[in-house]
């Protein structure tokens, strides 16, 4: 929204506002926040707001511990289920050095270089997510567990479906927040649930996913249950993932659709898909960046395996909707809700634009159900996997340049680093399949 400081001023002023939240999210996705009075914004909003950068893992090394917040008014919103007098309203912030400049590993500010400099160019990214959940009971100790009394699948209804109050209760308290919210539904697996709000510019909309993630788990709980974007909670059943709806528009205009073409599409959409199945699996670590985003990527619950595009088909990694016109725009169905919002769509902007600017023609798309081909069918079309585990995407991220310099030197050592620890701390697990499996038996 363009507010101006003025705007702001009145708004708290008008809204019996008490409090103002400075949000930042760290290189992990998580949303932090520092909370201050309003006769403190003008000095925030003039000078940014110290905080201890050292004190927030993975951010500053120790001897440039300190990092200033600078609100982004245009990212004004009032905390609907805060108390109605003394409100509290959120700003969302940019990272920036003592030294007044952006600090290079805050991930808005990565979103930001990329969106500058697809701008360059004449590009605009618009993004539209799917977001998938699931609601789970809590204990008596209000402990998270994985245990539902639900039976509902897809668009099921109640009295089948026991999520809808909190589910009503999110999308209004969305729409209170500014979104536009398409669609809101029952998924696939019992207790599994998906919110749509409508596209917007790539900034806004990971701004607005780390919204709708903070606004689905507080309206959970009062519900009295645990909201989690865990990818695959559940063996057996679906998992939740994130798919990421794109489109590129010039002048206002979207580009990728061309009516003359065979399946509508314009020569940038081809090239942005080459761009994007060339880096797919460099960009895996960042879309899917949890050790279990990977037990999603099995065959039979409704997630990719292979790296293909299609026409027609729901099994493959990106698929075209559809839809025509201004709507044209390609669905990338692996990303998960773990992911950093801002890496994610800054990497796949740049791997869309290495598409667009290189002519990366991708290969013809498959419009058979490739988990129905056999090994040597999907052999002879070059088919390959998404990385497996973690692991395996580090190494994948490691050797693609470009999406190592999208994220800067410092911060993709760090997260390569960190992601491989975490790897090798999940693999000395021993886990309750191999007790089950071998402790009777060997
Ligand atoms: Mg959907
Ligand atoms: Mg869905
Ligand atoms: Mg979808």
């Amino acid at each position: 929204r363009n507010y101006t400081r003025e705007d702001i001023f009145e708004m708290i002023e008008e809204e019996d506002i008490g409090f103002i939240r400075l949000q930042f999210t760290d290189i992990w996705g998580m949303m932090k926040n520092v909370a201050i009075t309003p006769g403190q914004l003008q000095k925030a909003l003039e000078k940014g707001c110290m905080f201890d950068g050292a004190a927030i893992e993975g951010f500053a090394k120790i001897e440039e511990s300190d990092m200033y917040l600078f609100p982004d008014i245009r990212t004004f919103e009032i905390f609907p289920w805060r108390p109605q007098q003394g409100k509290v309203a959120r700003l969302i912030c940019d990272v920036h050095r003592p030294d007044g400049h952006h600090y290079e590993s805050d991930p808005r500010n990565i979103l930001k270089c990329a969106i500058q400099k697809a701008a360059e160019e004449g590009y605009t990214l618009n993004v539209g997510p799917e977001c998938e959940f699931f609601l789970f009971h809590t204990d008596e100790d209000g402990m998270p567990t994985t245990l539902t009394h639900e039976k509902a699948g897809y668009f099921d209804m109640g009295p089948l479906d026991l999520g809808e109050n909190a589910r009503r209760d999110i999308v209004l308290t969305l729409e209170d927040m500014g979104f536009e919210v398409e669609a809101s539904h029952h998924e696939g697996a019992p207790a599994q649930h998906e919110v749509d709000f409508k596209y917007d510019d790539a900034l806004t909309t990971a701004d607005n996913i780390m919204t709708f993630k903070l606004v689905v788990k507080m309206i959970a709980k009062r519900h009295g249950l645990h909201a989690t974007f865990m990818p695959k909670p559940k063996a057996g059943v679906n998992g939740s993932g994130m798919h990421i709806n794109m489109s590129l528009s010039k002048n206002g205009k979207n580009i990728f659709q061309d009516p003359e073409d065979k399946n509508g599409l314009s020569r940038e959409a081809y090239y942005f898909i080459g761009g994007l199945l060339k880096h797919m699996k460099a960009i895996t670590c960042l879309t899917n960046p949890t050790v279990n985003s990977y037990k999603r990527f099995v065959p039979g619950y409704e997630a990719p395996v292979y790296i293909a595009w299609s026409m027609q088909n729901r099994s493959p990694l990106i698929r075209i909707p559809a839809v025509d016109g201004e709507e044209t725009r390609i669905e990338l169905r692996s990303p998960d809700a773990t992911a950093n919002p801002y890496l994610a769509l800054a990497v796949l902007l740049e791997a869309g634009m290495d598409g667009i600017r290189n002519q990366i023609m991708p290969p013809e798309s498959v419009d058979l159900n490739i988990f129905e081909m056999s090994e040597e069918e999907r052999q002879a079309l070059g088919l390959e996997k998404l990385p497996m585990t973690l692991a395996e995407a580090v190494d994948e991220l490691e050797k693609d340049e470009l999406i190592c310099k999208v994220l800067g030197e410092d911060l993709s050592t760090k997260l390569i680093e960190s992601y491989r620890e975490k790897y090798r701390e999940y693999q000395q697990q021993i886990t309750q399949w191999e007790i089950d499996q071998y402790l009777h038996k060997m």
